[in-house]
């Protein structure tokens, strides 16, 4: 009875912590968070990291022509080189997120750097007409004050719940690719939010793959971050306090003033 009584406090002092460091945690969406979640249906997230590249425009006239949406990372001082294929992602109905600056480890610099790091290329998303909702540290590293400093400009972190590995070797058969949990999901129940790089030629090269064997594995519908987020039932607390991009047709495109200071400010000879 003793060590039952014991045991009960040790309980309520750890649920004591728990509910006491929540909040902090409140708006991180790992992959495990991401695999737990009940949905309404099997959406599938396609995100893809560190750019814009010059494959990307290829990615977008392809993801046009399938009528899919998709979410972009983008590394900020690459997306200040790339204006113009920011702006098209814009145009196009993407959903465009927060990667660093620089694409560093936000665990190994120091605190005004990680806030440096975040708070820079918001800036410049948001002045090519994006709403950045999401941070999406490189590497899936953070700390409490990275998501401090996201929750400071009204980002939630989000991680992945399948990773591709893309940049190693492509899968022989994207229903295969394991979660996080290093699951496979049975034959018509594939979902989830899928990490590419759309630095990397084969990917981006490899889409009408990607897309055939995952609507075949059970992807019922492709959609962005936001949008998948919107599909989930009964989400945790935490869950709800995700941000999401506002619902409704894109109204976030840049003035044409904007777009032409971009046009004219391009240094000839960029690829794009
Ligand atoms: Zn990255």
């Amino acid at each position: 009875m003793k060590y039952f009584a014991k045991f009960l406090l040790a309980a309520v002092i750890c649920c004591i912590f728990a509910l006491a460091s929540s909040p902090a945690t409140a708006t991180v969406v790992d992959g495990n968070v991401i695999i737990d979640q009940r949905m309404s249906e099997n959406l599938c997230a396609l995100t893809f990291d560190d750019g814009p590249s010059c494959f990307t425009p290829q990615l977008l006239d392809m993801l046009n022509d399938y009528g899919i949406p998709a979410t972009f990372f983008l590394v900020g001082n690459i997306a200040e080189k790339f204006p113009r294929i920011v702006l098209r992602m814009i145009a196009e109905g993407h959903e465009v997120g927060n990667h660093s600056w620089s694409h560093p480890n936000l665990r190994r610099i120091s605190r005004e750097s990680k806030k440096a790091e975040i708070t820079r290329t918001n800036d410049l998303l948001k002045s090519l007409g994006a709403q950045p909702v999401y941070l999406r540290p490189p590497y899936g590293v953070f700390d409490d004050y990275t998501v401090q400093v996201a929750d400071s400009l009204g980002l939630s972190v989000i991680l992945w719940s399948v990773d591709s590995k893309d940049w190693r070797h492509l899968p022989a058969n994207y229903a295969m690719l394991r979660n996080g949990r290093g699951t496979v999901y049975p034959q018509g129940k594939m979902r989830g939010v899928f990490l590419f790089h759309d630095t990397h030629r084969s990917t981006v090269e490899d889409l009408p793959r990607i897309v055939k064997e995952l609507y075949e594995a059970g992807c019922s519908r492709f959609v962005t971050i936001s949008d998948y987020l919107d599909g989930l039932l009964d989400p945790e607390p935490g869950m709800l306090m995700a941000r999401r991009h506002p619902a409704g047709p894109i109204t976030s495109a840049p003035p044409s003033e904007l777009l032409q200071i971009q046009l004219v400010e391009r240094p000839d000879g960029v690829p794009e």
